[in-house]
């Protein structure tokens, strides 16, 4: 069975479907540590964040938003959407509609078990649609689309052939009896695939919303086009066809 792949994970099962994509250029990286580091940057240069504050609603005219618990409205001079899952209610009241969809999957990260049987990069089954992939002394295994609610109960067989995934391309690479870490998720995502990013229509409010499977990846991209935008400033990517109007 040839094993393309085996330059970049060389601990690799034969290969069950018998042939691989090699992306060299390709990198994967811990989206929870980017964010802790970029919090403590952005900190650093003044920025405050209020975590644990739900908004209840958005108000406008002025742009402003009302957190659940005050009577009053905080007016901005902008206010950025992206609230995942929850953006399409928050942007009902204002008359817009955002046809918005959660599709949950999970990931489970892993301790190694055995670095020799571990990946080092990244690999992804495209036929399960599940990415196996290496994080430091961790494997994170990621997979699966649902429907339903945020609080929904973890869906065992989706979680079973993520295990079963895992077994199959790196037998024994880690450890999955214990100290396993499971995050149910969503993928906003909206009918096109593609993300709402730009103005709303409504005088200082902005949309960076609805990435689905790709948000961390265009998060980066998606805030600088944002920020060039309120900043009245040409964004380096075009735009076109994210507008909110294409709904
Ligand atoms: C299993 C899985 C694997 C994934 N793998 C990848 C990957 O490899 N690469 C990639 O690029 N993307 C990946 N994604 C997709 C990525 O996680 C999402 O696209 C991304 O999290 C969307 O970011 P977001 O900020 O728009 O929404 P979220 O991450 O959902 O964040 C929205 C935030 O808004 C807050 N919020 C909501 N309502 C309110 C309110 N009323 N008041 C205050 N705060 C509110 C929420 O608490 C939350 O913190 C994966 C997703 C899943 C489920």
């Amino acid at each position: 069975m040839p094993r393309p792949h085996a330059r970049s994970s060389p601990a690799c099962a034969p290969n069950p479907a018998g042939g691989a994509l090699h992306l060299p250029d390709a990198t994967a990286g811990n989206c929870r540590l980017f964010a802790q580091l970029l919090r403590q940057g952005t900190q650093a240069g003044g920025v405050q964040f209020a975590f644990g504050t739900r908004v209840a609603r958005l108000a406008s005219p002025p742009m402003g938003v009302q957190v659940h618990g005050e009577s009053g409205t905080r007016s901005f001079d902008a206010v950025v959407l992206c609230a995942g899952a929850a953006s399409a209610a928050l942007l009902r009241p204002l008359g817009l509609r955002l046809p918005l969809a959660a599709v949950y999957g999970y990931s489970v990260s892993a301790p190694l078990r055995e670095e020799l049987h571990a990946p080092v990069a990244s690999v992804v089954d495209s036929q399960e649609q599940i990415t196996i992939t290496r994080l430091g002394q961790r494997v994170r295994i990621t997979g699966g689309a649902e429907l339903g609610g945020q609080d929904a109960a973890h869906h065992v067989p989706t979680l079973q052939q993520l295990y079963r995934t895992m077994n199959e391309w790196f037998p024994g690479g880690a450890l999955l009896s214990s100290g396993l870490q499971v995050w149910r998720g969503a993928r906003p995502t909206l009918p096109d695939g593609a993300p709402v990013v730009g103005a709303s229509g409504v005088p200082g409010l902005w949309l960076n919303t609805g990435h689905g499977a790709g948000g961390w990846a265009l998060a980066s991209g998606c805030a600088r086009a944002v920020a060039d935008l309120i900043g009245q400033r040409n964004p380096d990517i075009n735009l076109d066809g994210l507008g909110i109007q294409r709904f």
